[in-house]
């Protein structure tokens, strides 16, 4: 089989151009038309839809399809095209020792330009070695920093891939992260009834006690094999000679069953 040869050149200047684009979330229109172009070149005809005017940015999310020698369902490879803030008129600096940093005065867009470049050149890479693949599906979101705005608004019927890499997270090449928990916070908060602690005790209802006496019948931590529970604060009470009226606490659940 012909071997695959990342031109790391070719994506450090790749780097340096794309960079160069602002793109903060919802302003994504240069980025957008640019890996359009890009994508031409290897050959996917990338469609744009309507997402920029359900959002109110400027682009939409790019998919687009390269077709394969081989079978099979296609993979699908993503990655977003937007940054976070501040983010335009970035400069990337090319240092000695080969690490690329912004010039201090914006972030340098790495998440997920690196993501990006990583698809472009490794399909490049794929072609030029003339290695079979099964058909290749492309998907560049627009807005996914504001919590995944732009992939929201994808329709996700006209994708063939039933497995994807999205390549958009820091950690040692050859990892992935296979799933992440859904969290739901929440504040809980106990009424009692205040009453003078020295003199009519007995007409109040202690919320502190109540509340606490609660929490510690729940069982805190790994509550099953996918599901934690923690309760970070509480407060209450307002004088230490009354029967505290109001105590309120609050905690999280994090689980991989939402
Ligand atoms: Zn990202």
């Amino acid at each position: 089989m012909a071997q695959i040869e990342i031109n790391e050149a070719r994506i450090r200047a790749e780097f340096g151009e794309l960079a160069r684009i602002d793109s903060e979330s919802f302003g994504e229109r240069e980025m957008a038309d640019r890996l359009k172009e890009r994508l031409a070149e290897l050959g996917i005809q990338a469609k744009e839809d309507d997402t920029a005017e359900k959002i109110g940015g400027n682009a939409g999310n790019l998919f687009g399809t390269l077709k394969g020698g081989l079978s099979g369902t296609p993979i699908l490879l993503s990655g977003h095209m937007d940054t976070v803030a501040p983010g335009i008129g970035k400069k990337p600096v090319f240092h000695e020792d080969g690490t690329i940093t912004s010039d201090g005065t914006t972030v340098l867009g790495a998440d997920d330009l690196t993501g990006v470049i990583a698809i472009l050149e490794g399909i490049r890479a794929v072609q030029e070695a003339e290695i079979p693949h099964r058909d290749i599906e492309i998907l560049f979101a627009a807005a996914e920093e504001p919590f995944t705005r732009g992939s929201s608004e994808f329709d996700f019927s006209q994708m063939k891939a039933k497995e994807s890499y999205v390549l958009d997270v820091t950690g040692p090449v050859g990892t992935a992260i296979l799933q992440a928990p859904t969290i739901l916070s929440f504040e809980a908060a106990v009424k009692g009834r205040a009453a003078h602690a020295g003199f009519e005790p007995e007409k109040g209802i202690h919320a502190i006690q109540t509340a606490t006496r609660a929490i510690a019948a729940l069982k805190l931590g790994h509550v099953d094999e996918e599901t934690t529970l923690n309760v970070g604060l509480i407060s209450g009470g307002s004088v230490v000679n009354a029967v505290p009226e109001l105590c309120t606490c609050r905690g999280e659940i994090r689980s991989y069953s939402h």
